[in-house]
């Protein structure tokens, strides 16, 4: 891809030119070159693409559309992700830094996700209630919103915004999308593969460009029926505010610090890795990495150094190598934000039993080393606040019932991994737990068939399985008088 290589927004199956005129580059986080720029939305673009995404919705060649017809346009999609696989994953990895291997591995998964939503579409349906009157036939309909508004973040594009754009089409609606200004360009490409798999033009768009721009007034459009939003909690919670002043609906899949727990009777040398996968897989960027670590003090002393061990070892470099294990931060910031927490810890009384630096890698990125933080407890900032990057904080804990109450003593509540080998403790402690999926002796584990939520601050609403139907349909009720008997009473409720 050449440095000069623009993006325009996506708009009614058409690449438009943003009204400003304006571009922003979007750099390579492992070498900082820019790879492309990409057009700089605002209000203006947004309302054409609301405006293109209402037009299809209202067309009879999308609204009558037979949802098993839907599903073959799904089926389609995915199949078309699948022979694009390769250059979506390597786009992905280049723009956001993630591993090649991961990206691949994601992008091998997702026509899945579209091939459930295939199969799910002509398979939502109401129901008919019995009522207490023989004469009255009453039954529901799950309908489509409208245009369905999708703000997404950097670290898993494509993955994140499948998760929103699968339910939502199938069901009948048009999505207007607001990828991360970090991450635009598999977005785009996606759009693409919509129109070219036979969605009609306006079905899906996207809009490019800052969150306080394209993203905000697409948050706030009159014609919007729902946003559906992933990201941090602080974004969350104003579009959780602004949507509710409009009695529309949002999903919001938000932040996490979920909690790791290595009970005495586990098997350590699994655990380990567990841990591993929670913290240092995509250096740590992810919503549902396990960040917060209890070992039983009968096995920390192990865990610890089994972790220390491998973390010291984890390959650092360019994320387009297959034998790279960790590559960098997605942007600059979010680097400096890394190490600053990590400065933070240390002066909170933390001490750092591995990592702890910035690199660049030999490669100019934006690289940080995986970090295991110990002396640490609920209290301090690090352990309490999202840091979003590989910093392990590992504490030991004496009893099942303390390791409840330290694990829920925080305000998210998006995931947990539980780890024995005590069948009886593992539903116990699944019970008690407070996030919305709960790992036990695996972690990082999804299905397009598995519904999240996140509880508490984590967020609001589900996605995957048939759950998510619900986010992206309304439910009518209809009332059918079969009788032709005279109107009695008119001045009472009738049933
Ligand atoms: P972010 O909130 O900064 O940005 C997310 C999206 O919102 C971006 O597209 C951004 O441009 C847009 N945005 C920013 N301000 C906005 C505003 N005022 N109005 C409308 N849109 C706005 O989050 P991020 O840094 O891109 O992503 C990382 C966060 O996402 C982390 O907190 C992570 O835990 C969370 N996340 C959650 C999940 C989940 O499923 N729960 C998955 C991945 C990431």
């Amino acid at each position: 891809m050449s440095e000069t290589t623009r993006y325009q927004h996506f708009i009614g199956g058409e690449h438009v030119a943003p009204t400003s005129g304006e571009y922003f580059p979007s750099i390579n986080p492992a070498t900082r070159n820019v790879l492309y720029e990409a057009a700089r939305g605002g209000a203006d673009d947004i309302d054409r693409a609301v405006r293109s995404a209402r037009a299809t919705f209202e067309d009879p060649a999308w609204r009558d559309l037979s949802q098993t017809k839907r599903g073959h346009l799904l089926r389609r999609l995915g199949d078309l992700i699948g022979e694009n696989a390769e250059e979506l994953a390597r786009m992905e990895s280049s723009d956001n830094g993630k591993l090649l291997r991961e990206m691949r591995g994601q992008l091998a998964g997702l026509p899945e996700y579209y091939l459930y939503y295939a199969g799910l579409a002509d398979k939502i349906h109401g129901s008919v209630i019995p009522t207490s009157d023989r004469s009255v036939l009453n039954y529901t309909k799950r309908e489509p919103l409208g245009v369905v508004g999708a703000i997404t973040p950097w670290n898993s594009p494509l993955t994140l915004t499948t998760s929103k754009l699968a339910p939502a089409l199938s069901v009948g609606n048009t999505v207007v999308i607001k990828p991360s200004e970090y991450t635009s360009a598999t977005v785009l490409r996606l759009a693409e593969l919509v129109l070219e798999a036979g969605f009609p033009p306006g079905a899906v768009n996207v809009v490019t460009g800052f969150g306080a721009e394209a993203g905000q007034a697409l948050a706030d459009h009159r014609d919007i029926a729902k946003i559906s939003f992933t990201g941090s909690t602080a974004t969350g919670a104003r579009i959780a505010a602004n949507t509710a002043s409009r009695f529309i609906g949002s999903t919001l899949e938000l932040g996490g610090k979920s909690p790791n727990i290595v009970f005495e009777d586990a098997n350590v040398a699994n655990a380990a890795m567990g841990v591993v996968a929670g913290i240092f897989a995509a250096a740590g960027q992810t919503c549902i990495a396990g960040s917060r670590v209890f070992a039983h003090r009968s096995v920390y002393d192990e865990l610890l150094e089994r972790v220390t061990e491998r973390a010291r070892t984890i390959k650092i470099g360019d994320p387009l190598d297959e034998a790279t294990e960790l590559g960098p931060l997605a942007f600059e910031d979010q680097r400096d934000k890394v190490a600053g927490y990590v400065d933070l810890g240390r002066s909170e009384g933390a001490k750092v039993l591995t990592g702890g630096n910035a690199t660049d890698a030999g490669l100019g990125g934006f690289f940080y080393e995986p970090t295991v933080l110990v002396d640490v407890d609920n209290d301090m900032r690090v352990v309490r606040e999202e840091i979003f990057g590989p910093v392990a904080a590992i504490m030991p804990f004496e009893t099942e019932e303390e390791v409840v109450r330290l694990a829920n003593d925080t305000e998210y509540g998006l995931a947990a991994g539980v780890w024995t080998s005590n069948l009886s403790r593992a539903h116990r402690v699944a019970d008690r737990l407070e996030a919305g999926t709960i790992w036990i002796n695996t972690y990082r584990a999804m299905s397009p068939m598995s519904p999240r939520q996140g509880f508490k601050n984590s967020g609001v609403g589900v996605e995957h399985g048939t759950e998510t139907i619900k986010e992206y349909t309304r439910l009518k009720s209809v009332w059918v008088n079969t009788s032709e008997d005279p109107v009695a009473d008119p001045f009472v409720l009738r049933s």
